[in-house]
């Protein structure tokens, strides 16, 4: 059908209906309006739909919102079973007792009649109903018979953010088990160049900080982050600060919600961070404000930086950023005059072909500034989904196992030692054959963001043996994905396509299949148990609400079921008890903390973890310490590290390299990762350790050798020291190595100074390289972007997609620059919160903002329907927005709208004869954003592209 922006549902809000006729043709009850009337207030009350049909005693389940990671918590009101009210928790160490709009209509994520209720196939065009046990037979069936012809990697294992921890880590291990590393997550397209940029900084590549304690910050530096829609209870904190007197600095190409509370705004041109921060730097260096003392001590490589910053002139920074000198000097001055500060930053900054560049620029501009290891300090990386931070944790990933432990042979051994398998066991499970001289083992899988290259591509240029056939798409949305078109492409080339989700994310994106698609209803994460991380690595408990609606299953059980089917259970599950199916969190939970030391999660146990979610107002908000009570001691939701045993009762470390605390109460140092010399040159840290460590000075990891040297080996028992020879303090299953470092309060990973230059990654420091869609043609000869390169198992491009720009002149037939960002209504692909009419009616079209100059030469008025043609060709029929908050030459689109694909409207399938199309549906903006990745992590590039636009 073609959309004609009148005759649908989708359109019902045309920027101009009134929310009760929205509701209306919505099909919503009064109840529901009743209950959106109170998202302003941020309580909500009763919600009075359900209270209709249930009745009896209310019980109140503690849970924690699954719609972004700053971890509120919520009291959830049940009565006979029925999720009937819910309250935002007023003594939630995180939230107080705030909420924003998605927090305040999770109930109805639970019970929306939008949902997948059965098991469903589409079979000739027709989508049939099947019983579980045929499901699972049938996609176990085909997964046998592609690993028979093809190999295990021809399946793909697309997970999901929203998992608990304990799924996110059963279903990296179920893919181990079944022999593959083409698994990841979301987590690669918000976040993974912060984890790849700032773990080779310093150590460790999570937030610093905790989001309270920004409260203590005199200076905050939010760079291509918005937490005023995306992170609004962040946000309070932010506030909180600036009370209390802090200055705020908010870098966007558009004057954002946040960039409205700020001192100083730094309208950059897209793909322009790194020369905007050395634009910083210079006057850092120039004025003397850097941080000597804390750069000798603490700082490696800073001399590369120095000279690099010299380069970035306030003259060459404002030609290339666009950004007034003036407005860099202020900013730099606040931060020099304003200590400490803090740097946020979310996907603004992450999704570029230079993100692992821009999230260290970050970090150094803190390191000069001797920012790190201080309360009000740090880098506060704000993760997008609720557990985005614990399923990367669970190394959910193309290329790491639980805890980042790559996957090299001695990653894969200390895991087969955790899961008492032999290793040669685990090994038997891969493909045995190289393939372009890799190791399908050893080498990193597909990427999220490219698993359609792995189904289109030639398969004689992948590093496996065949392309993918089979592929799992578990609680993540593909229009989230850039090049919608190659995505599409490629959902019809598969063979199967399995979808396990509340709801059905493909249908709006595979439009073109008549068969072999499964829907599988997952329940949601209310209708399940298990502990989630928040972005400040807080992990948390979150309860039962209620029992999994309609035939829906919990993730758990889904997995084991299939598991079960192609013969894999038993190993997968050998230290794990299994009830009715399902295997059981807590033990999961023992199992992960077990091996993942690397990280200290060997402190965590499921009594800690839920003594802290059922003692919430223990919790002081101003420190997240307990002064009293049965946690006394103890940092809100023990962040990792977290080291010892759960016996030892270490605190958690909330803030991370702090060196005025003692290793035992939360302090540390930065880490030892990358050897103690390069280039002949020391990398430990001079004369600087956390409190009380008995060597104040810089020290390689612990391990077996450094225990012996320094005496200290007989502090062992028997028992430890057979556990510990010939082992790291982080693959000792023992824990003796990191229990006698603690005893001498040292920190078991080393004491290293951070470092400026990664001697591993393409560029040895943060280089700008201009977008490989840029409208600057003339600074492409000066900073130009890589040479094509093989990444991984994919070839990757860079040079010949910039060459093409300039030949093909589409920076002249796309002159606008395009960029994608997130509404405070809707998350991540949308499809779960686009089926709440509590939020639905609230945000009722895709729109793009565009500049009143671009939108009067090319005659569109607010309102009007234009089409948004990408530099690849991808077509979007949206509205405009006609508004100066973005400057002339840029436009910004939100990225959370499917169900339409050049203007076509798509079908969805019903459930029980309900509909499943969400309330609101639209144009993905990942249609018209094109081919672009960091050559590090894979992460795409959304934010710096070209467009032209044209009224419809
Ligand atoms: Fe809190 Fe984020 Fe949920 Fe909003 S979406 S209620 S800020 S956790």
């Amino acid at each position: 059908m073609k959309l004609t922006q009148k005759s649908t549902e989708v359109k019902a809000g045309a920027l101009g209906l009134s929310r009760r006729q929205f509701l209306k043709n919505a099909g919503v009850t009064t109840g529901g309006i009743a209950a959106a009337s109170m998202l302003g207030t941020g309580m909500v009350k009763k919600a009075e739909a359900a209270t209709a049909t249930a009745s009896g005693p209310v019980e109140v389940k503690r849970t924690i919102c699954s719609h972004c990671a700053v971890g509120c918590g919520v009291y959830a009101e049940v009565q006979n079973g029925v999720w009937t009210g819910q309250e935002p928790a007023f003594d939630h160490p995180f939230n107080g007792g705030g909420h924003c709009a998605k927090g305040a209509g999770l109930r109805y994520h639970t019970h929306s009649h939008k949902r997948v209720k059965y098991p469903m196939k589409l079979e000739g065009g027709k989508w049939k109903k099947l019983s579980w046990e045929t499901a699972i037979a049938e996609i176990g069936d085909k997964m046998e018979e592609i690993r028979q012809t093809s190999g295990p990697d021809s399946v793909y294992f697309m997970g999901s953010a929203k998992f608990s921890n304990e799924a996110a880590y059963m279903y990296r291990k179920l893919a181990a088990m079944w022999g593959t590393n083409n698994v990841d997550h979301s987590a690669r397209i918000c976040h993974s160049t912060t984890v790849a940029g700032v773990a080779n900084t310093w150590g460790y590549g999570a937030q610093t900080n905790s989001f309270n304690d920004i409260r203590n910050a005199k200076n905050i530096f939010l760079i291509g982050a918005n937490p005023a829609e995306a992170h609004p209870v962040a946000m309070q904190h932010i506030l909180t600060a600036k009370e209390r007197g802090a200055t705020i600095t908010v870098a966007d190409p558009r004057f954002s919600r946040t960039a409205a509370h700020a001192d100083v705004h730094l309208p950059l041109r897209p793909g322009t961070d790194i020369p905007l921060v050395y634009g910083l730097m210079w006057h850092i260096f120039e004025n003397g404000w850097e941080d000597k003392e804390f750069i000798n001590a603490r700082v490696w490589g800073v001399e590369k930086i120095r000279e690099e910053a010299k380069r970035w002139t306030p003259e060459e920074v404002e030609n290339v950023t666009g950004v007034s000198r003036d407005a860099v000097y202020a900013a730099a001055k606040h931060m020099a005059q304003h200590r400490p500060g803090t740097v946020i930053w979310c996907m603004g900054g992450t999704q570029h072909t230079v993100g692992n560049g821009n999230t260290r620029v970050y970090s150094i501009l803190q390191l000069v500034l001797g920012n790190m290891g201080v309360q009000g300090g740090g880098t506060n990386i704000f993760r997008g989904h609720d557990n985005v931070q614990g399923a990367t944790d669970m190394g959910l990933l193309f290329d790491n196992l639980p805890g980042y432990y790559g996957v090299a042979t001695g990653a894969w051994q200390h895991w087969s030692r955790v899961w008492e398998l032999p290793f040669e066991q685990v090994k038997g499970r891969f493909d045995q054959n190289q393939y372009l001289g890799r190791d399908p083992m050893t080498t990193p899988g597909m990427p999220c963001s490219r698993w359609h290259d792995g189904v289109l591509e030639d398969k004689t240029k992948l590093a496996q043996k065949d392309n993918l056939r089979l592929a799992f798409f578990w609680g993540q949305s593909v229009n989230t994905e850039t090049r919608q078109m190659e995505v599409r492409d490629a959902l019809d080339k598969l063979e199967t396509v399995v979808v396990v989700d509340p709801y059905p994310t493909i249908a709006g994106v595979a439009h073109r299949r008549s068969d072999g698609v499964y829907l599988l209803p997952a329940a949601t994460v209310f209708e399940g148990e298990g502990s989630v991380n928040n972005s400040g690595r807080s992990v948390q408990w979150r309860q039962q609400v209620v029992e999994p609606m309609f035939e829906s299953k919990d993730d758990l059980e889904i997995m084991y079921r299939l598991a079960k089917h192609v013969g894999i259970a038993d190993a997968w599950t050998k230290n794990i008890a299994v009830i009715d199916n399902k295997p059981s969190p807590d033990d999961i939970m023992r199992e992960y903390a077990r091996g993942m030391r690397s990280i200290g999660f060997t402190g965590w146990s499921p009594e800690r973890v839920k003594a802290h979610t059922m003692n919430w107002g223990d919790f002081s908000r101003e420190t997240l310490e307990a002064p009293g009570g049965i946690n006394k001691g103890e940092t809100y939701g023990l962040p990792w590290p977290c080291w010892g045993t759960p016996e030892q009762k270490h605190p958690g470390t909330q803030i991370l390299y702090r060196t005025d605390r003692n290793v035992n109460q939360g302090g540390g140092n930065f880490r030892a990762r990358f050897g103690v010399e390069y280039e002949g040159e020391s990398i430990l840290a001079d004369n600087s350790a956390s409190k009380d460590a008995e060597i104040q000075d810089g020290f390689p990891q612990f391990d077996d050798q450094l225990l012996k040297q320094l005496g200290w080996w007989d502090e062992l028992t028997d028992e430890e020291k057979k556990l510990a020879e010939g082992r790291t303090w982080s693959t000792d299953l023992g824990g003796g190595i990191v229990r006698v470092a603690l005893a001498h309060n040292m920190i078991p990973y080393g004491n290293a100074k951070a470092r400026c230059r990664v001697w591993t990654f393409p560029d040895e420091i943060p280089t700008h390289r201009e977008p490989l869609y840029t409208p600057r043609r003339d600074l492409i000869a000066k900073y130009p972007t890589h040479d094509d390169m093989q990444v991984h198992r994919l070839p990757t491009l860079f040079k010949s997609i910039q060459d093409k720009v300039i030949s093909d002149n589409l920076d002249k037939k796309y002159p606008l620059a395009v960029t994608s960002g997130r509404l405070v209504e809707y998350e991540g692909g949308g499809e779960e919160s686009r089926s709440n009419p509590w939020l639905a009616e609230l945000q009722q079209e895709m729109f793009v903002e565009i500049n009143p100059a671009d939108a009067t030469d090319r005659g569109i008025r607010n309102g009007d329907d234009v089409w948004l043609e990408g530099a690849e060709g991808g077509r979007i029929l949206i509205k405009a927005l006609v508004t100066p908050r973005v400057l002339p030459g840029q436009t910004w689109m939100p990225f959370h709208f499917a169900g339409v694909m050049h203007g076509e409207e798509l079908q969805y399938p019903e459930s029980d004869g309900v509909s499943t199309k969400p309330y609101v549906v639209g144009e993905s903006a990942n249609t018209a954003l094109t081919y672009g990745y960091d050559p590090v992590t894979q992460m795409q590039e959304t934010k710096a592209s070209l467009c032209q636009i044209e009224k419809a």
